[in-house]
């Protein structure tokens, strides 16, 4: 698809990527071309200017992105990110897969993201605060717990959602909004078992994987790229489910242990190190050579575009399990099919987060609140029923599971969005 000038946000290698699969899951279920034109532009771009007072007391000014992609199924969901390489073209690629996400998972939701172009690491911790609140500020008229509802994503954790929180519920008369945002601090309406649900989505959906390939994950090797949030969770389940973690990878490097990473005495270390760097009981490894290491299953649990046509050719993994959103291109996808190799793709694959954020909403409206077990096993029925639908389509069609995935997603968007017509007419 070529897009004109003015339209430079569509044209980002994530956003796409992902018009690709859709375009592609459209012909499989043979989409209305009318629904099909709708879906493949954003609702609505919000961009906003965001001063913040420094420590030195002078005011930079960030810039921030809320899209609204789709809200044909619920109120827009998605969460913010925090990185230096955040733009309006990655943060509209995010949006769109967060809708095809909540449509193949099932839940009544639209799908949205935001992010701030900002390196979170070289800002203080006060510095955070003014630039989340002065954000959260910015784009309030766009947010609420029936409208759209924020999350965290990469450099942003539940400190942030409780900031985000605490400016939205202030600036509404000072009444507490707890529904405004998932991925909050438990003390504040967060839901137990959120901090965890996206490893641990990642680990549910892998023992799928592993189950279709006639492989078990006790005494596999596992290769995990990104050790956040995503990453460490993962790390750690699947290690307690007894699979060997043979590379783990940061910012700062990858290292690598052949007889299996210690991953609960590594997510100690980095409490006081911040960075594996440093880490004396594995050898170094560069991120390349984590991606292409010889092993039963790799999770890329960091950023998109790690896997394209120029590495895919050299990945060993038998199965891929995508933590992160769009680690692999749509064409590595095709040459890893080829090979054999199974990916679970991001929309299902790192589904937990969102999966319990719609629990911790739900929670939040109703005031009243699950204990850890339920989450988890309410997780774990929505994670593998969109795995099974995912799976039946991708062996009837003889498709890959990113296509299979994606054509379920669209067709629910689809039935949706005739039966509400377009408006006014
Ligand atoms: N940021 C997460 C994602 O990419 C979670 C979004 C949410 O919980 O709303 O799916």
């Amino acid at each position: 698809m070529e897009f004109h000038k003015s339209e430079a946000h569509l044209d980002g290698p994530l956003f796409k990527n992902a018009l690709q699969t859709v375009e592609e899951a459209a012909k499989l279920i043979n989409c209305d071309p009318n629904v099909l034109e709708r879906l493949k532009k954003p609702r609505r771009c919000v961009t906003v200017s965001i001063p913040v007072r420094m420590d030195d007391y002078s005011v930079k000014v960030f810039t921030g992105y809320r899209v609204q992609y789709n809200a044909t199924l619920g109120p827009y969901k998605g969460g913010i990110r925090y990185h230096q390489n955040v733009d309006l073209p990655e943060v509209v690629g995010l949006a769109a897969l967060m809708t095809f996400k909540n449509s193949v998972l099932g839940l009544p939701l639209g799908g949205a993201k935001g992010g701030v172009c900002v390196d979170p690491n070289t800002i203080s911790r006060t510095e955070k605060q003014n630039l989340t609140r002065r954000y959260a500020s910015e784009i309030s008229a766009f947010v609420g717990p029936t409208k759209d509802i924020p999350a965290p994503d990469v450099g942003t954790d539940p400190q942030t959602m409780a900031w985000f929180m605490d400016t939205y519920s202030q600036e509404q008369g000072g009444y507490a909004q707890p529904g405004v945002v998932t991925g909050k601090p438990v003390e504040i309406g967060g839901s137990l078992g959120r901090n965890h649900a996206t490893g641990l989505g990642v680990v549910y959906t892998a023992e799928k994987s592993f189950e279709k390939m006639g492989m078990k994950m006790a005494g596999s090797t596992i290769a995990i790229q990104g050790f956040g949030n995503v990453g460490s969770f993962a790390a750690l389940f699947a290690h307690q489910r007894g699979a060997k973690i043979i590379a783990i990878s940061d910012v700062s490097g990858a290292i690598f242990n052949g007889d299996g990473l210690n991953i609960p005495e590594i997510i100690e270390f980095i409490k006081t190190n911040k960075v594996l760097k440093g880490y004396t009981k594995a050898q170094p490894l560069t991120n390349e050579e984590l991606l292409t290491l010889k092993c039963d299953a790799l999770f890329p649990c960091a950023l998109e575009g790690q896997i394209d046509v120029h590495n895919a050719e050299n990945v060993k993994a038998k199965i891929i399990v995508e933590g992160a959103n769009g680690p692999v291109s749509v064409n590595a996808t095709k040459i890893l099919h080829k090979r054999g190799v199974f990916i679970a793709p991001d929309v299902i694959a790192n589904g937990g987060g969102v999966i319990v954020s719609y629990f911790e909403w739900v929670q939040d409206i109703m005031s009243l609140f699950w204990d850890e077990e339920e989450v988890n096993n309410r997780l774990k029925t929505i994670i593998h029923r969109a795995f099974d639908v995912g799976f039946k389509f991708h062996q009837e069609k003889n498709v890959d599971m990113r296509s299979a995935a994606m054509a379920v997603s669209v067709q629910r968007l689809e039935k949706a969005m005739l039966l509400r017509g377009l408006y006014p007419r």
